[in-house]
C-alpha cells in the first residue's frame, strides 16, 4: 500500500545526513541512515525520542515535522510517495561513508599491513579447508554442540585483521547485509572493511561464520582489496569513480535504478555524485550552502551538503542566504567575517549549480520549491540595517574629519 508520508533530512554539523524523521497521517518516525557514523547514530537516537515524544505529548504529525524543521540541522518538509520511498533514501551510501570506514585501518608504515601479508600469504588449502569439531554425545547423554576448528594460521590471519583495525565499530553490520565477493573477484576497499567487520564480530554469536567467508572466497577477497588499497591508495578512488559511472559493477545498482521497480528492493544503493541527495534527480553538482546566524557573542552555523540538482540547489541556495541575509550580522565576528564569507561561498556554489541543466524526474519524491528569488523576500533586507549604520558610521567620520 502506498500511503504518502512528509519527511525531514537532519543533518549533523559536519554535513553528514544523519537520518529522517517522517510523519504520516496518524503516525511520526525516526529512520536511521544506515551507513551512518557512530556519532551520527547516537545524534539519531535522541531525534528518535524528540521526535516521537513530541508526537505523545498531543503534536499532530504534520506539527511535529513543522517544528523541528526549524532545528539546525533539519531540512524542509519534504513528501514521499511512501515510506519505503524514505527507506531507500536511508540506506544510500555515500563516498564520505567509505572513507570513514578506510579512516579505521592503521596508517600505511604500521607494521599490522606486513603482517596481514604475511598471514594471508601462509595460509595453506588445508588451512581453508576448516574441519568441524563437537556433534558427538557425551558420557552424561548430552549432544556436544558442533564447533569450527580453525587452524592456529588461519587464526593469525583473523587477528592480522582485527589488528589492522579493518573490524570496527563504526560499521554496524547488525544493520546491513554482509557484502559478496563480485564475480570480477575485487571487492572495494571500502566493502572490505564491511566484510572483514561483519564476518569476525558475527562469529562470537553464530560459530561457523569465518569458515562460511573462507569457504566463499570472501576472506580472501578482503585480504587481497586491503593489501591492494594498502600498495596503492588510488585503487579506492578508481572503486568511487567507477560506482559513479553509468552500470556500476559488482552488483550495485546503477544511479538510474536507485528507486527499484515494484516488488524489488535495491540492496545497496549507492548515492553518487551525479544525482540529487533531496530529490534523486540528475544531473547534480557536489556543493555545499552554509547559513550563519550571530547574536552578540553567541554564532550558529548550518551547513546543507550536495549533491544537489539545480532545482534543489536554488532553493537550498535562497533558503540558506536569505537566513544569513537576515539573521548573519548581529555580532562583530558575524558582521565583519562570516557573514560575507557564507554570503560569498552561496553564491561561488550556486553559480555551479545554475549551470546545470534542468534535472530529469525525480526519484525521491517531490523537490525542494526554489520559491522567490532572495531579492523578492523580505527578510533579505534586514541586512540593509547593519549595513547603513555601518555606512552611517563611516560617513561621520568623513565627516567630522573632514
Ligand atoms: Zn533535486
Amino acid at each position: 500500500m502506498h500511503t504518502p508520508v512528509r519527511y525531514i533530512t537532519v543533518t549533523a554539523p559536519d554535513g553528514e545526513v544523519i537520518g529522517y524523521a517522517w510523519g504520516s497521517a496518524t503516525d511520526v518516525g525516526w529512520i536511521h541512515r544506515a551507513a551512518s557514523s557512530s556519532s551520527a547514530y547516537k545524534a539519531g537516537m535522541e531525534w528518535c525520542s524528540k521526535v516521537q515524544d513530541a508526537h505523545r505529548r498531543g503534536l499532530a504529525p504534520a506539527g511535529v515535522l513543522a517544528l523541528f524543521s526549524r532545528e539546525p540541522g533539519a531540512g524542509p518538509v519534504t513528501e514521499a510517495p511512501d515510506l519505503d520511498t524514505v527507506e531507500e533514501l536511508a540506506r544510500v551510501v555515500t563516498p564520505a561513508d567509505d572513507q570513514r570506514l578506510l579512516d579505521q585501518l592503521k596508517p600505511a608504515d604500521h607494521p599490522a599491513w606486513q603482517e596481514l601479508a604475511e598471514a594471508f600469504d601462509a595460509l595453506t588449502d588445508e588451512d581453508r579447508a576448516v574441519k568441524w569439531g563437537g556433534g558427538h554425545r557425551t558420557s552424561s547423554g548430552a549432544i556436544h554442540v558442533r564447533f569450527p576448528i580453525y587452524s592456529e594460521p588461519l587464526m593469525r590471519a583473523v587477528r592480522a585483521l582485527w589488528d589492522l583495525g579493518a573490524v570496527t565499530p563504526e560499521y554496524r553490520w547488525t544493520g546491513n547485509p554482509l557484502p559478496q565477493v563480485p564475480p570480477s573477484g575485487r571487492l572495494d576497499p571500502a566493502d572490505a572493511v564491511r566484510a572483514a567487520t561483519a564476518v569476525l564480530r558475527s562469529e562470537r554469536f553464530c560459530d561457523g561464520m569465518i569458515e562460511d567467508a573462507v569457504r566463499t572466497g570472501l576472506l580472501d577477497a578482503v585480504a587481497d582489496s586491503l593489501r591492494a588499497w594498502h600498495a596503492d591508495p588510488a585503487i579506492a578512488r578508481c572503486f568511487a569513480a567507477r560506482r559513479s559511472g553509468a552500470g556500476t559493477g559488482h552488483g550495485t545498482p546503477a544511479p538510474a535504478a536507485v528507486r527499484p521497480g515494484a516488488g524489488e528492493r535495491a540492496v545497496r544503493p549507492r548515492q553518487t555524485v551525479f544525482l540529487c541527495r533531496y530529490c534523486g534527480a540528475g544531473p547534480a553538482a557536489d556543493v555545499a550552502f552554509r547559513a550563519h546566524r550571530g547574536l552578540l557573542f553567541v554564532l550558529g552555523f548550518r551547513r546543507m551538503d550536495g549533491p544537489m540538482c539545480r532545482v534543489c540547489g536554488v532553493a537550498v541556495h535562497r533558503a540558506l542566504t536569505t537566513h544569513t541575509l537576515c539573521w548573519g550580522w548581529w555580532s562583530p565576528l558575524s558582521l565583519f567575517l562570516f557573514g560575507p564569507l557564507t554570503l560569498v561561498r552561496n553564491l561561488l556554489a550556486v553559480r555551479r549549480v545554475k549551470r546545470l541543466p534542468e534535472p530529469g524526474p525525480g526519484t525521491l519524491g517531490e523537490r525542494f520549491d526554489p520559491g522567490r528569488p532572495v531579492h523578492r523576500r523580505l527578510r533579505a533586507y534586514i541586512a540593509l540595517v547593519p549595513l547603513s549604520w555601518l555606512l552611517s558610521l563611516i560617513a561621520a567620520a568623513v565627516i567630522r574629519g573632514g
